[in-house]
């Protein structure tokens, strides 16, 4: 037993991503500590970005709009942030995204 339950919080037990693997040129595979596993679509995690810049912080209105996309960025580099997110950097130059694992998982969860 890894010291774990501490994470468990009032937003639900702490799933984290186990595993990230480039499935094909726009696919990227999740596995989750609970063997879930999911598809995200890149061109659709960039659309989704929620940073400031993407998201207006207050209304939570989208700002970026879906067609600013262009279909060929790619993720360049995704790095993990603690213990609950990670942050990707975009081959559009965009890097300020942090998608936390509970917002993945919703993502997940809508396809
Ligand atoms: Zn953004």
């Amino acid at each position: 037993m890894k010291p774990e339950s501490s994470l468990t919080n009032a937003k639900g037990p702490a799933v984290r991503v186990k595993s990230i693997s480039q499935m094909d040129d726009r696919t990227l595979g999740i596995t989750w500590t609970d063997n879930e596993s999911s598809r995200f679509d890149v061109v659709e995690l960039r659309r989704k970005c929620p940073c400031a810049t993407c998201i207006d912080e207050w209304t939570h209105e989208q700002i970026l709009k879906p067609e600013q996309v262009a279909e060929t960025v790619r993720p360049l580099k995704i790095e993990s942030v603690g213990q609950y997110a990670m942050s990707i950097q975009f081959t559009d130059g965009h890097k300020t995204g942090i998608y936390t694992f509970a917002m993945l998982r919703r993502l997940a969860h809508l396809n």
